[in-house]
């Protein structure tokens, strides 16, 4: 008997699948490591046991009742847009898909909230929101293939953050199907009690310690007008330390983004080009390939000579901002951020940037695979931390990162207290015959340097990709043991057999299924 037919017999009508394609493709998220492993046809060494799509929240009770008696573990999946590895499968785990439950369950005008399955995906979601005249004003870069259930594990972060907050300003109840089977409501009312809520430990808990099957979400007015502008300022410094004054001054553009003069450049240029712009023929591409991928491999030449001889050329940091609301609010908002700026020495460059990064706001990370299939690597890390401490974390990370792989640097989550750091890398281990193994030692280098740095600067490792498995070693240096200890007891307390999402979340994760060591392997049955 497999493990997906005694899950049929033991609750019949859920659907279940061992079929090897489903296994393989709910195998991983997008962390890019992977990207790495499939690379050296290590397709999916860790495959779950089987799939299953429940329906509804009592299907889900069900299955984790059973589960937990068994002692099968078991892995939420939302739509698998992950980057951190949350989503990794051990063999005989089942992965529990929640797409099948995106329904709207009720929708309160007054309060006003809507109350919406976990399965439910974030475009069709924010139109529906839209067409009744509301926004949720949660629009993270991979909108396109995420779910609500997915935002609120992950505690994400939308590209409107700056005026309507993270996932956990917009979260008011969730219903958990806990790591014993038992539906529970949870409440965060904060106008109504004055008792401790349980929401927040929900809230990036990435499947540790029960599955979100619906959640109540606070909703705002949709907007009917927007302002746009975009700026330069002489360093990115300048930039931030302007950011920051409108922000204290009170204004909350929707969108505040600031790009380090090398970003800056390439969203100038427009990084953005549809599949087949560029028709390069098989020899010039592997030409050129060779040429970045040999580049590459002195990371730290790159680095200053963007920072030092070329930085002249680049033009400078780069700043969009777009305020939206209601009639002539969002331009009296814009004037008033565009003095604040100028006194910061921005020069006014128009809507044009603006608008153009608007036309192109979900099309900027998609181009991954050519990179990949190149012999090298990209990624990106976000981290964040209060003002003050901003100068130290941009400076310590960059450079951290900097001696493994070519790093450039933009800011798109901005408060009045603190900013977040988006920084994008891409290295490569040269040619030779074993350069998948010193891709991965290049890449967990990098990594390693950068959790560090971060730590050591007062910042946090993760602003809103979550943790998952590629941060786990800088969750106890981040938290200490008051954290870790509290984490454990939350563990204990939700998910007693412990299996929801083994090795997840955790500062010491088990072995890595894609280690060196383990390789070659292909696909088998
Ligand atoms: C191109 C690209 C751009 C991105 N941009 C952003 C961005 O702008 N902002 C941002 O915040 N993130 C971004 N991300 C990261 C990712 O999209 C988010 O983390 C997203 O919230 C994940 O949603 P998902 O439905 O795909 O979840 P999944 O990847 O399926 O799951 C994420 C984690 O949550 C757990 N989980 C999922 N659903 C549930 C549930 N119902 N109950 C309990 N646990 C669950 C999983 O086990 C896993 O640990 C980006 C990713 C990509 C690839």
């Amino acid at each position: 008997m497999t493990l997906a037919a005694d899950l049929v017999r033991a609750l019949p009508g859920l659907r279940a699948s061992d079929d090897l394609a489903e296994r393989v493709s709910y195998a991983r998220d997008l962390w890019p490591r992977h990207h790495l492993s499939v690379r050296a046809g290590n397709v999916a060494r860790a495959m779950p046991g089987c799939v299953v799509w429940p329906q509804t929240t009592e299907d889900v009770a069900r299955l984790i009742t059973f589960c937990a008696k068994e002692g099968v573990p078991v892995v939420p999946f939302g739509a698998g847009s992950g980057v951190c590895a949350g989503i990794l499968p051990e063999k005989g785990a089942v992965v529990l898909d929640l797409k099948r439950m995106a329904k709207l369950r009720a929708f309160d005008v007054a309060r006003p909230t809507v109350t919406v399955e976990a399965g439910y995906m974030g475009v069709p979601f924010e139109e529906e929101m839209n067409r009744r005249g509301f926004t949720l004003g949660h629009f993270p870069s991979s909108i396109l293939c995420s779910t609500v259930g997915g935002w609120i594990a992950a505690r994400g972060a939308g590209q409107c953050s700056g005026k309507y907050g993270k996932i956990e300003d917009m979260v008011a109840d969730v219903e958990l199907v806990t790591g014993e089977g038992k539906v529970r409501l949870l409440h965060h009312r904060t106008s109504e009690s004055g008792l401790p809520s349980l929401v927040p430990f929900v809230i990036g808990s990435e499947g540790t310690l029960g599955v979100i099957t619906a959640a109540t979400l606070r909703l705002q007015r949709a907007p009917t007008a927007r302002s746009y502008a975009g700026y330069t300022f002489p360093s990115t410094e300048a930039g931030w330390e302007a950011m920051r004054a409108a922000f204290q001054a009170g204004l909350r553009p929707a969108v505040a983004r600031l790009y380090d003069p090398f970003d800056a450049m390439l969203a100038r240029m427009g990084s953005v080009k549809k599949h087949g712009d560029v028709k390069k023929s098989g020899k010039n591409r592997a030409v050129g390939e060779a040429l970045l991928r040999n580049a590459l491999f002195g990371p730290k030449l790159l680095n200053e000579l963007v920072d030092g001889p070329a930085s002249p050329l680049l033009g400078g940091a780069l700043v969009i901002v777009i305020f939206e609301g209601e009639g002539q609010t969002p331009t009296t908002e814009a004037e008033e951020c565009q003095r604040i700026f100028e006194r910061g020495g921005a020069t006014h460059l128009g809507e044009g940037p603006a608008r153009k990064w608007m036309l192109h706001r979900y099309s900027v990370s998609y181009r991954q695979a050519p990179v990949f299939s190149g012999g090298m690597f990209s990624d990106t890390i976000e981290v964040a931390a209060p003002w003050s401490k901003l100068g130290a974390l941009y400076d310590g990370v960059r450079h951290a990162l900097g001696d493994h792989v070519f790093v450039m640097a933009h800011m798109s989550h901005a408060y009045p207290d603190g900013c977040c750091i988006y920084f994008s890398f891409a290295g490569s281990a040269g040619d030779g015959d074993s350069w998948d193994e010193a891709s991965e030692a290049t890449y967990d280098s990098a990594w390693s340097a950068a959790l560090a740095a971060a730590v050591a600067a007062g910042g946090t490792i993760a602003h809103h990709h979550g943790v998952g498995r590629s941060k786990a070693k800088g969750l106890g240096p981040e938290l200490g043991d008051p954290g870790l200890t509290a984490l454990a007891a939350l563990k204990k307390a939700f998910d007693p057999h412990g299996i929801m999402n083994p090795g997840n979340l955790q500062p010491a994760p088990r072995p890595d299924p894609y280690a060196p060591a383990a390789r070659p392997h292909k696909v088998s049955s």
